[in-house]
């Protein structure tokens, strides 16, 4: 009696399947997210209401807990979830189905023999949804929204490595805000983060969804481009140039005139380490602040 009060007040789903994995035992919490109430589960297979469960690997790990009495863990990470339960409204927007971490173990006889087997169901999806918003955080930058140098460099060694094994092409563009000191000195900070964010839109509204727009400094962005060759590379930079070129930036009832300056790499097989094209880039940037500015260079 006490038993059975604590396995219905429990806030984890518990679930108790015999040998023909027919459900023995549904409690509360398993009646309220899945709205099949016990005695209408109570009987029959578990795959009579959730089919997804009918897959080779749930199956073996039911075998093996009958057979050698070991316990099964779903993580969250890696199946995401067992039952299909709709997620705490509150998270409804994050996941379609509830996070779920999910145990399976043995239940013995007073033979010792492995008679049953639980199932019990932990809803983490405030977790899951927490751990999502920090990795975003970590690869956001918190001015313009685009991605941080760090995740930069990761996915630049990413694409490194893609090129040297499977010889993807793909290419690099640096770019930095020309005479930027101007805008702060002449119109203050709060008006040059404004332009910054302003370029970092324009240009992450002209890109493709496969690329990646990095700000890799102060007023200093990097597009890594997947797939794409040199031409490809800078026809997209010339027309960056142009676009921020012709539109103003207005602040506090002033237009602005912003100008940016464009390095452009291309990733071939004798550049021996991702760094080396960021460098190349760079070069190119060099050269382009130094002929005149509000311009576009290729590295040679
Ligand atoms: P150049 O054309 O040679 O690039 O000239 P520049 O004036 O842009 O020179 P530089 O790139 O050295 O100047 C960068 C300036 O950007 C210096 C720094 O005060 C400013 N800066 C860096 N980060 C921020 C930021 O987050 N907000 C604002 N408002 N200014 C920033
Ligand atoms: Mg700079
Ligand atoms: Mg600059």
């Amino acid at each position: 009696m006490i038993f059975e009060q604590v396995f219905n007040m429990i806030n984890v789903g518990l679930v108790v399947l015999d040998q023909d994995l027919n459900v023995r035992h549904w409690n509360r919490w398993m009646e309220l997210h899945s709205n099949i109430k016990a005695e209408d589960i109570i009987g029959s297979p578990i795959f009579s209401c959730f089919p997804n469960l009918d897959n080779p690997k749930f199956l073996r790990n039911c075998k093996s807990v009958f057979k050698f009495g070991n316990f099964s863990f779903f993580s969250q990470k890696l199946h995401r979830y067992l039952f299909p339960f709709k997620p705490d409204s509150t998270f409804g927007s994050e996941f379609n189905h509830m996070q779920q971490s999910c145990t399976m173990g043995p239940l013995r006889d007073e033979s010792n023999v492995v008679s049953h087997i639980y199932l019990s169901v932990q809803d983490v999806t405030e977790i899951a949804a927490y751990e999502r918003k920090l990795v975003e955080k970590n690869m956001q930058d918190g001015l313009t929204g685009i991605y941080n140098r760090r995740f930069l460099d990761a996915k630049l060694q990413e694409e490194f490595s893609r090129h040297k094994r499977y010889n993807r092409p793909f290419s690099l563009i640096m770019c930095d805000i020309d005479l930027f000191k101007n805008v702060n000195d002449t119109y203050g900070h709060q008006c040059g983060d404004v332009v910054i964010k302003h370029i970092a839109s324009l240009m992450g509204s002209m890109m493709r969804d496969t690329d990646f727009l990095a700000r890799y400094g102060g007023e200093e962005f990097c597009c890594l481009l997947p797939e794409a060759d040199f031409e490809v590379a800078c026809s997209l930079a010339e027309r960056l140039r142009q676009a921020i070129e012709q539109k103003e930036v207005t602040f506090d009832g002033q237009t602005l005139n912003i100008t940016v300056s464009f390095g452009v790499a291309y990733m071939y097989d004798e550049v021996e380490h991702a760094e080396a094209l960021l460098q190349m880039a760079d070069d190119a940037l060099y050269a382009a602040k130094k002929s005149g500015r509000n311009r576009v260079v290729a590295a040679p």
